[in-house]
């Protein structure tokens, strides 16, 4: 299998939050994951707080605390996105300059009342700005901000996964920068993932079909592709993914049912069907074939209310 010590290479993976609450036992298990990935080919581990939405993002410092309880080690100190505008303004330029950039000043209401495509996938954008008029852009110009998005030369992209093969999904115009001037996160992640030297994702398998449109995004700026392995989500005994009000589902509310960060780390790994102990005597048992393809389903313990800390 591809994971494995003979495979080294100078790359890394990486671990990638953005910290806008406590991490869930369903982030710990992907960060762990991810960490096993990694440091059983060799690679590099790296941590990217992801904290480009201004309204909803904190310092990250609790994730990253909660991250060192559970065992992970890191081998740089975390980028911050907050603090690297300029890269992804570089990239949007780059791309501008290949004329593949336009201005779109659609509300998110027109987005979804504008006539589409019988097969249009949902949510995709029905490209009504892609050939306004200077006339009509200059008019849209005095009336809102314009975002800017990439004129896509394709409807569709594939990336192979380490777990799910051959992936194949929708890309459309998607926004470079948002009209408040905040670069979204398809491009810093592709911006970061390259900078940062990283050449193996590891991440929420709710996020394999964002896959298609970011390797686009790469292929075009003219950035490496990197190894996918989009992880089995954590759900709920209901059969969904774990949210705020599943009780007892962060570290801090676990502790307070009596469940220190070593005893979480055992439960995570014993649901890879990997022995307990500290992550580095796990790693040796480690192996793609052996990873569960089901999602883990976690019932949170009762006990103290679930503490905001
Ligand atoms: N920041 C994203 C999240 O927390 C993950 C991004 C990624 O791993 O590519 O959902």
């Amino acid at each position: 299998m591809p994971v494995s010590p003979a495979a080294a290479t100078a790359g890394a993976g990486r671990f990638a939050p953005s910290p806008t609450g406590d991490l869930h036992v369903g982030n710990l298990r992907t960060a762990i994951l991810a960490w096993l990935f990694a440091r059983a080919t060799g690679r590099r581990f790296l941590l990217r707080v992801e904290d480009l939405d201004p309204e909803r993002s904190t310092t990250g410092t609790g994730q990253l605390r909660d991250l060192t309880a559970v065992g992970l080690s890191w081998d740089a100190v975390p980028v911050r996105q907050s603090e690297r505008t300029g890269l992804y303004l570089a990239a949007v330029d780059r791309l501008a300059e290949a004329g593949m950039v336009y201005e779109c000043f659609c509300t998110r209401s027109e987005i979804a009342d504008a006539p589409r495509a019988p097969h249009a996938p949902p949510g995709a954008y029905p490209g009504t700005c892609r050939d306004l008029g200077d006339t009509a852009r200059a008019q849209r110009r005095r009336q809102r901000p314009a975002a800017l998005r990439l004129r896509s030369g394709v409807e569709a992209y594939t990336v192979t996964d380490l777990l799910h093969g051959e992936f194949t999904g929708p890309v459309d115009d998607l926004v470079l920068l948002r009209n408040d001037g905040v670069p979204p996160y398809n491009l810093a992640v592709v911006v970061d993932d390259a900078a940062q030297g990283i050449d193996q994702v590891v991440r929420g398998g709710d996020l394999l079909t964002s896959a298609p449109r970011q390797a686009y995004l790469a292929s075009l700026l003219g950035l490496p592709p990197v190894q996918y392995a989009h992880v089995p989500l954590v759900l709920n005994p209901a059969g969904r993914r774990l949210a705020k009000r599943d009780g007892a589902i962060t570290l801090g509310a676990l502790e307070s049912t009596g469940a220190g960060p070593d005893q979480v780390r055992d439960l995570i790994l014993a649901s890879l069907g990997l022995p307990p102990g500290p992550l580095e005597e796990a790693l040796p048992e480690f192996s793609l074939e052996r990873l569960p393809a089901e999602p883990w389903v976690f019932a949170a313990p009762p006990g103290e209310p679930l503490s905001l800390r």
